[in-house]
């Protein structure tokens, strides 16, 4: 068996094309819309390869999953090799067209190139997993000259056609694990689960250490190392394996609760503090401020202009501290127990936060824009809270042009997403996270004036619901605030 030497060591500083990439694929596609459990950087003991397994139910699901991964390829210039059959090819293709994937290109230079099985598995005439690993060794050393590295699509449909016995297959299943570690190649092997029957099924996954279903990536914790899969002690090795990972997983879901129910004891405690802190500052600043007013009053005959504007300044750094304070109150308030969820139709919520900011929307001459909005279940008063604010900002953070505001909401199937945008000054890319926290205040001093809260409270609220929150600009050009709500009070 050939395998090249590992790439970085030598004349080549290239990153190995590691298991990292394919996840970074999936993670930050928009066609992969499910989860991707994040590599733990230690604590495991799972073997991590550079070799999916993706089982699929519908060509969707096995779309989802390949756009990217050679998407990501042909962006980081690697040889992306697919064997798949015809009607899948068409479906990749039309895809990657379909999303601006220049493949006429790719497919001219060879960066893309469509095998069949014939040419790739089955050259011999009969499948032989010995001369596959060769064959492998030689396609990443030819494609290591060229190319950043290998990245193979392989469907699986010709195994089940053709005269391959499912032991010799999964050997070489098995193998590949060994054979693209620390090397510049990446695999994903594609199965129709309809297809194969469930002890072979079972045996897919324990030979692979990453599993795409049901749009997640998981590390397959059933993985069973190649050395162990094909030696002799495999049974003995694998009951010492399930055993142990169901008590590591018993012992992190204990540890998982003992977590969160400190979290959700110190987040109380966090609320109560702010509450508390905020209501007892109350009294001393009204005394501060009568005590002030009383000073101005009594003795102003005989205070000198500096004097009084010295008061003056007193006076309004006391009614900021009290709205900072009332907004705080307003903040530690807004829990979720008190939360009443019900069906509540967001275009009538429009129309009242309209008619809150009617002073507001009157001398700007905003102009707020919405077609009908959903109804869903929620706490009605906390989304009108939340579309105020928004709205409120969106007014309120704009240069000389009438603000223009558009609300809209998309279906993304198990949630709602809202966007609220202006045509306002915007923000700095940089700080779009950093606005959500308690008296972030971006553009503070004597333009806008604000407490930093408001952009808190939005996303106390949506948490209270169960969504997230987030917000997109680009300086000058206006800025999109997102928000989700799941569907159906999940919460
Ligand atoms: P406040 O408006 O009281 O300062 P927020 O929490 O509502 O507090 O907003 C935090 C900061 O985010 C603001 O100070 C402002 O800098 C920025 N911001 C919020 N909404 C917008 C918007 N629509 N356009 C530009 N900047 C915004």
């Amino acid at each position: 068996m050939k395998i090249p030497g590992r790439l970085g060591q030598g004349d080549d500083d290239r990153e190995i094309l590691g298991i990292e990439s394919g996840l970074e694929a999936l993670q930050l596609s928009s066609e992969f819309q499910g989860v991707v459990e994040p590599i733990e950087e230690q604590g495991t003991d799972h073997d991590f390869c550079e070799h999916f397994a993706l089982i699929y139910e519908t060509e969707e699901e096995r779309l989802s999953s390949g756009l990217p991964f050679i998407r990501q390829g042909l962006e980081r210039g690697d040889r992306c090799i697919s064997v798949i059959d015809k009607d899948a090819r068409e479906d990749l293709l039309g895809a990657m067209r379909d999303v601006g994937v220049d493949v006429d290109t790719a497919l001219e230079s060879g960066t893309l190139s469509f095998k069949s099985p014939r040419e790739m598995y089955l050259q011999s005439g009969s499948f032989d997993p010995d001369e596959m690993v060769d064959f492998y060794g030689d396609v990443i050393e030819d494609t290591v000259e060229e190319f950043e590295g290998l990245r193979v699509i392989a469907g699986t449909e010709w195994v089940l056609d053709e005269d391959v016995t499912m032991e010799k297959f999964l050997e070489y299943e098995a193998r590949v694990n060994t054979l693209f570690r620390e090397v510049n190649a990446i695999g994903m092997c594609q199965y129709d689960r309809s297809s194969f029957p469930s002890d072979v099924l079972c045996d897919i996954i324990r030979t692979h250490p990453h599993l795409i279903y049901k749009n997640t990536v998981c590390h397959n914790f059933y993985y069973v190392p190649p050395e162990e899969f094909l030696g002799p002690e495999h049974s003995d090795h694998e009951i010492n394996r399930m055993v142990r990972t169901l008590l590591d997983r018993t012992e992190a879901r204990v540890e998982l609760q003992r977590t969160m129910n400190a979290l959700r004891e110190s987040n109380n405690r966090l609320q109560e503090f702010a509450h508390i802190a905020s209501h007892d500052l109350q009294e001393p600043l009204r005394m501060v401020s009568s005590y002030l007013q009383l000073l101005e009053n009594r003795y102003q005959d005989e205070l000198d202009e500096e004097a009084e504007e010295f008061i003056d300044f007193a006076v309004s750094g006391a009614d900021r501290m009290r709205d900072m304070i009332d907004d705080l109150l307003a903040y530690s308030r807004l829990g979720n127990r008190d939360a009443t969820f019900d069906q509540v139709d967001c275009t009538g919520i429009l129309e009242q936060v309209r008619i809150d900011l009617r002073m507001q929307i009157d001398e700007s001459d905003a102009e707020i824009l919405y077609d009908s909005l959903p109804t869903l279940v929620a706490d009605g008063t906390q989304l009108e809270l939340l579309f105020q604010n928004l709205i409120s900002n969106a007014i309120k953070y704009q240069d000389e042009r009438p603000p223009r505001i558009e609300v809209d909401a998309t279906n993304r199937g198990d949630r709602w997403e809202f966007a609220v945008s202006d045509n306002g000054i915007g923000i700095d890319p940089d700080n779009t996270d950093k606005i959500f926290q308690v008296f972030e205040s971006l553009h503070g001093g004597d333009e806008f004036s604000g407490t930093g809260i408001g952009l808190a409270l939005c996303q106390k609220t949506v948490s209270n619901h169960g969504g997230e929150i987030w917000a997109e600009s680009e300086p000058g050009a206006g800025s999109t605030f997102y928000f989700t709500i799941p569907k159906g009070g999940d919460r």
